[in-house]
């Protein structure tokens, strides 16, 4: 579970497993293909070689 910004809907919302339709290993990092709530198909970069978000807050 992640959460990601709709480039279709705008909105910030938490995406499960069963939204996501693909995971591709990528040289820039890992490629998923995910399902937005809104119904739009939307991608997100992730992994050790993805570059960092400047969003995120650790966990306390
Ligand atoms: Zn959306």
């Amino acid at each position: 579970m992640f959460d990601s910004v709709c480039t279709s809907c705008h909105r910030r919302q938490l995406i499960f497993p069963s939204q996501v339709r693909s995971l591709d290993n990528s040289e820039r990092g890992i490629l998923e293909t995910y399902t937005c709530w809104c119904g739009s198909e939307q991608t997100w970069l992730t992994g050790a070689a993805a570059p960092a978000r400047d969003d995120l807050v650790p966990a306390a």
